[in-house]
């Protein structure tokens, strides 16, 4: 059952509610580099990324948004952006009302806002920007950038209890009270809270799933599940599905943020792929065909079928921008590409087009299931090419 939260309008995208769960992600160019930023952006939502958030951290930045949003606009990209806020975001959203009204939301970490006085005021001063535009806000917090004077206060307390609290159970209270009382803040300043979106990012698997199950435990403003600095590679990506899957399984998470460092060199989508398919994996959205491989074994006796497997999935991903708008439910396809008889047609059988390769010692033959049947058997040197034409002709056939 999923958790009650409240709808959120943003931009042309609805999170919270009943509302699918949004995937979003973060550019990594300079923003004040229009071009290179409206490049990022468009390879985002074109992977797929229902929201981009940008950062707006000074004034050149500040400056490049409208343009960025006009660029894009141009280019048929309507992807709402959200403009991520640290330490001076009050006066580059007085000083620059373009871009206040460029942005699609705002995000506001309450940790880096300000010190004493000035965090309240500022942060008051932010919400009332927000309001004024008529811009949701995401109240961000994020334990490597907790407020520490909150923290401090938390500690003090504990220390007078008479069975104090382990450190890390108060860090995770700070982290919500932080939010939760920065969000009665953002109320009693006008903000709604179908414009109010919560999240408490942390980098430990197992904190980040106790801090979010008591989130959404005590509020039913939507929230925004993402683990934070989650790593490089396969640990960043099996931490962040590992943390996800359990609260999404649990109903929790209104959009979601894989926050993957590239390789050097590497694209910055694959953070959007990976968000995809933790949703698509979980049976909570689809987004592109699946492929259906086996690991393969000592029965294949050359690469040839990673291959084909690997030519067929960049080749769907690189067909659904198009797709998506012309062929309804094309994203619920599954095709199988497997590597001997042994599995081979059982799995074929079951996708709604599959190939069965020829294993070691095996006819050199590929026999072509559709939906369950056996259609073609393909042989000789094009068998990959032959397959991606009876991929394409049963989309256009079967989707309208
Ligand atoms: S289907 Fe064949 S090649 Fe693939 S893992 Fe099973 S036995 Fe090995």
């Amino acid at each position: 059952m999923r958790h009650q939260t409240h709808p959120v309008k943003i931009g042309n995208v609805t999170l919270g509610g009943s509302a699918p769960i949004v995937v979003q992600s973060m550019t990594n160019t300079d923003t004040a580099d229009v071009i290179r930023s409206t490049k990022q952006i468009t390879e985002l939502y074109r992977a797929g990324s229902e929201l981009v958030r940008i950062t707006v951290n000074n004034e050149d930045a500040a400056k490049a948004v409208p343009e960025i949003r006009e660029r894009l606009l141009e280019m048929d990209c309507d992807v709402p952006l959200i403009g991520d806020f640290h330490f001076n975001g009050h006066k580059l959203l007085e000083k620059y009302p373009a871009c206040a009204e460029a942005l699609a939301k705002y995000r506001i970490n309450p940790g880096n806002v300000g010190r004493g006085k000035k965090r309240d005021e500022q942060f008051s001063q932010m919400i009332e920007i927000a309001c004024r535009y008529d811009k949701p806000v995401r109240i961000g917090v994020n334990w490597g950038s907790l407020d520490q004077e909150l923290l401090a206060k938390k500690l003090d307390e504990n220390a007078k209890l008479e069975t104090p609290k382990e450190l890390p159970e108060i860090t995770h209270d700070a982290l919500i009270e932080s939010a939760l009382t920065s969000a009665a803040r953002a109320e009693e300043i006008g903000l709604g809270k179908n414009q109010i979106i919560l999240s408490c990012k942390m980098s430990g698997v197992q904190d980040l799933i106790k801090v979010y199950t008591d989130l959404a435990a005590q509020s039913d403003y939507a929230l925004h599940l993402g683990l934070t600095e989650a790593g490089m590679g396969s640990k960043g990506i099996v931490a962040s599905t590992a943390a996800l899957a359990v609260l999404l399984q649990q109903g929790i998470g209104d959009t979601i943020r894989i926050s993957l460092t590239p390789e050097p060199g590497g694209e910055r989508t694959q953070e959007v792929i990976v968000a995809q398919e933790i949703l698509q994996t979980l049976g909570l959205r689809s987004f592109t065909p699946a492929v259906v491989a086996c690991p393969g074994c000592g029965r294949t006796s050359s690469d040839y079928f990673q291959h084909l497997a690997k030519d067929i999935q960049t080749y769907l991903r690189h067909k659904m921008p198009e797709w998506r708008k012309q062929y309804h439910g094309v994203e619920e396809m599954t095709v199988a590409v497997m590597g001997c008889v042994v599995n081979g047609p059982g799995e074929s059988k079951h996708a709604n087009i599959g190939i069965s390769l020829p294993g070691t010692g095996e006819r050199p033959v590929a026999p072509v299931y559709i939906d369950g049947e056996k259609d073609v058997t393909l042989k000789g040197d094009h068998i990959a090419e032959e397959f991606q034409v009876m991929v394409e002709s049963y989309v256009k056939k079967h989707y309208q």
